[in-house]
This record gives structure tokens, sequence and C-alpha cells, in this order.
């Protein structure tokens, strides 16, 4: 018998299995990951951006737990000798629309208690010699780290607490009685007080297991990339993003220098027709069927038809992609960009069509899920385990 099972090995699950065992030593505890190795979705396919928290409303948990992960993600590198960088990061606006939207962006910066620094188009090209705009923020604590080493670390943590970390163990069923929660695996039947299930882009999958219906379903929306080639990784130094369409949850395409020295261009959001589909022609049936089946999917794509065609057109044209970025990087050519993996994105959509905005959690008497942790999930991995533990003592 478990004191504690944990569905998912990326960086969300990992985060609270070692929470759960700082806080509670000597509990027993195991985290069950599906595929062989851990951090092999999401956390493993990122941008790997320690986010400051810029754009989040005051006093959403996404706010909150972005600026406290960010020191927490820099204190376990520091504690763990892992490799990152504060190089800072650059919103930059290109015409007068985007300047309203930036000004809006200054505002916020300053109300989530961000140190934010005003450049006019002289300022930035100074600081961004290769880099053109109207007028940026300059954001000093953004920084780069490779999310895979973090969820290691922190594997590592909970191993050493006593954990079990049991990989490809697909839990497949799972039943809460008054006393126990059963979680089945294909392999076995295992017992626990309390169940913690963060599954990611199975999220709602997971909740389903409980006999429970859903009310939210999770669209997988890719992050397509490119990456610079090497003989233009001098092009920035800082990361350098737009400023976001207010029409899409996502930051738009940015220039993003990695932790191994190269540069990324991306990510875009293209609706995905398979979960963990990583590429263009990734179709999955189920899935594709589970998303046009729920109400609040379609009408989501319904509200968003002219965005989600201009991402799919330079989703599948080059230099539709390019162009994004020359608005801010005139200097990039369609050489520069060569192939890079992609990501997909988790993210909750209600019945009523509304992209969840903030960190979205559900609970039964003993089982707590994590149903929407989309960026900046990975820099708030811990602060989200923290809050995770605080439900459970809560409700002890
Ligand atoms: C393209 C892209 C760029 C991003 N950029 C950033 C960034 O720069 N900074 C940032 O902070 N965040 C970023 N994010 C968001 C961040 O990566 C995620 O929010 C975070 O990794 C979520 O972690 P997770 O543990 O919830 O999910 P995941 O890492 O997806 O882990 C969920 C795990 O659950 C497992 N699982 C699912 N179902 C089952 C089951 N039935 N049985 C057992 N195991 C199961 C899966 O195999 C998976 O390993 C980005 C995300 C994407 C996709």
């Amino acid at each position: 018998m478990y004191d504690y099972l944990i569905i998912g090995g990326g960086i969300v699950g990992l985060a609270t299995a070692r929470e759960l065992l700082r806080r509670q030593p000597g509990a027993r505890a195991a985290l069950l990951e599906k595929e062989a190795e851990l951090n092999a979705h999401q956390t493993g396919h990122n941008s790997g951006v320690i986010h400051a928290g810029v754009y989040y409303p005051p006093g959403s948990m996404k706010a909150m737990f972005c600026t406290a992960g960010n020191a927490a993600t820099r204190a376990l590198c520091d504690a763990h000798g892992i490799a990152y960088r504060i190089p800072g990061k650059l919103l930059v606006a290109t015409n007068a629309a985007e300047l309203a939207g930036l000004k809006e962006l200054w505002t916020r910066i300053g109300e989530n208690g961000l140190q934010r620094e005003w450049l006019d188009a002289d300022a930035l090209k100074e600081r961004e010699p290769n880099v053109r705009g109207v007028a940026a923020i300059h954001v000093s604590s953004s920084g780069i780290v490779d999310y895979r080493a973090v969820g290691a670390a922190l594997a590592r943590e909970f191993e050493q607490a006593g954990g079990e970390i049991l990989c490809n163990r697909a839990v497949t069923g799972l039943q809460e009685y008054a006393s126990e929660i059963v979680v089945e695996t294909g392999h076995e039947s295992l017992h626990a007080h309390r169940l913690v299930a963060c599954a990611g882009l199975m999220a709602d999958r997971v909740v389903a297991m409980l006999g429970i219906e859903p009310d939210f379903r999770i669209c997988p929306f890719r992050g397509e990339y490119y990456r610079l080639a090497a003989s233009r990784t001098d092009i920035v130094s800082h990361l350098i993003y737009p400023v976001p369409d207010p029409a899409m949850p996502f930051l738009g395409v940015h220039l993003t220098p990695m932790i191994d020295g190269s540069i990324t261009v991306g990510p875009n959001a293209v609706l995905a027709l398979r979960r963990e589909g990583y590429t263009k022609f990734d179709i999955s049936l189920r899935d594709t069927a589970a998303m046009l089946t729920f109400p609040g999917i379609r009408r989501m794509l319904r509200g968003h038809i002219r965005p989600g065609l201009a991402e799919l057109k330079n989703s599948l044209s080059k230099r539709g992609y390019l162009a994004q970025v020359n608005r801010y990087c005139p200097a990039l050519t369609l050489n520069d960009l060569e192939a890079h993996p992609a990501g997909v994105r988790a993210q909750a959509v209600t019945r009523d069509g509304t992209l969840v905005g903030d960190f979205l959690f559900t609970e039964t008497p003993r089982s707590l899920h994590v149903c929407n942790a989309p960026s900046p999930a990975a820099t708030s991995a811990m602060p989200i385990a923290e809050h995770i533990v605080d439900r459970l003592e809560a409700n002890a």
C-alpha cells in the first residue's frame, strides 16, 4: 500500500513527487510514467525558457508561481550544478498597433513586480544591432535551461528520499474507494491512499478513468521550431519576443538562445491531430475525434478561424514562417533556418469554448488532477508542486 502514487514523469509530476517526500519524509511514494524514460513529452520538447512572469494577470497562479518558479529553478540548478543562463528578454514592438500592446505589457510587468526597462528604437538597436523595432522592453530575469536536466535532478532527489520511479507503466484504469485508490497499469494493480495525476497531454483521459466526465478537454497545439545555422548564433544575445497577438494564447514566434549554444526560432501554434504527434503528418483518428466531438473545442476553433489558418499557412510555408521573424530580425534568410524538433502543448478547453488561461486542478476525495499546466509550467513546476501538496494536506 503506497501513501502516494503520482502519474506522469514530466516536470510537474517529478516536482510533486519530490515535494511530497520533502514534506513527509518516510512516506511510501511511487511515480508511474508510461514511456521508457522521463521527460519524454512537453518537458523534453520546449523552448527551455526560465520565464520571468511577464504576461500573466496579477494575482493569477501563473503570475505567482512563475515568479517564484524562476527563483526556485535557478536555486535547484545551483544546487545540482545544472547549466543555466539569465540573458534577459526583449519584447519588441514593430509598429504602432504593437506599440499599444507593448505599453499594456509595460503596465502588467510593473504590476507583477518585475524589473523592466523601456528602450526606444535607438536604444534597442544599440542593445541588439540585428533587431529592429519602434520600441522594446527589457526584462532582466528571463533565463534559459534544459528542462530535461531539471526534471532529472528532481527525479534524483525523489529517489534519494526513498521514492520509486516506475517507467513503462501506462496507467490504464483507476478505481476510487472510501479507503483507497487502485491504479491499474497492465503490469499490476497498485494501491494507494492518495493519487496525484500530472498527465499533461492525457490529463482529461486520466480524469475520465475515474468514471468522471471531465468538464474540459485537452486540445493539443503543436509548436514547430527551426534552429538557426551555426554561423548565425551570434545574431542576438537576448531572448527576442514579439508583442503577442491578443487573439492567441501563445507568445508568438521568438528567437531563443538555448543552453547548448544554438538559437531556436519559434514555436508557432498549430492544431495537432495527434496528442503526442511531433510531425505535420502525425494523425490519430481517436485524438481527432475526441477533439471534434467536444463542443467546447468546436466552439473555440470557430472563434479562432483566422489566426488558426494563418498559423497553418506559416507552418506549411517556410517563407511565411520566416516573414514573422523578419519583422523584428530582418537579417535572417531562408538558408539560416534549419530543422529542429517540434513540441506539443497540452491546452485545456472548457465546454463553453474557453482556452483555460490559468493552471487548473480538480479533486476527488482521494485524487488530485493537474488539468491545465501549459507554459510557464516548466518554470513554475516547483511552486505548482507546493500548491498541490498544500491542497493534499488541507484535504487529509
Ligand atoms: C513547444 C513548447 C514550448 C514550451 N516552452 C516553455 C518554456 O520555454 N518555458 C516554460 O516554462 N514552459 C514551456 N512550455 C510548457 C512546459 O513544457 C509544460 O508546461 C511542462 O513541461 C508541463 O509538464 P507536465 O509534467 O505537466 O507534462 P509533460 O512533460 O507532458 O509530462 C506528462 C507525463 O505524463 C505521462 N503520462 C500521460 N498519461 C499517462 C498514463 N496514463 N500513465 C502514465 N504516464 C502518463 C506522459 O507520458 C508524460 O511523460 C512549453 C511547452 C511546449 C510544448
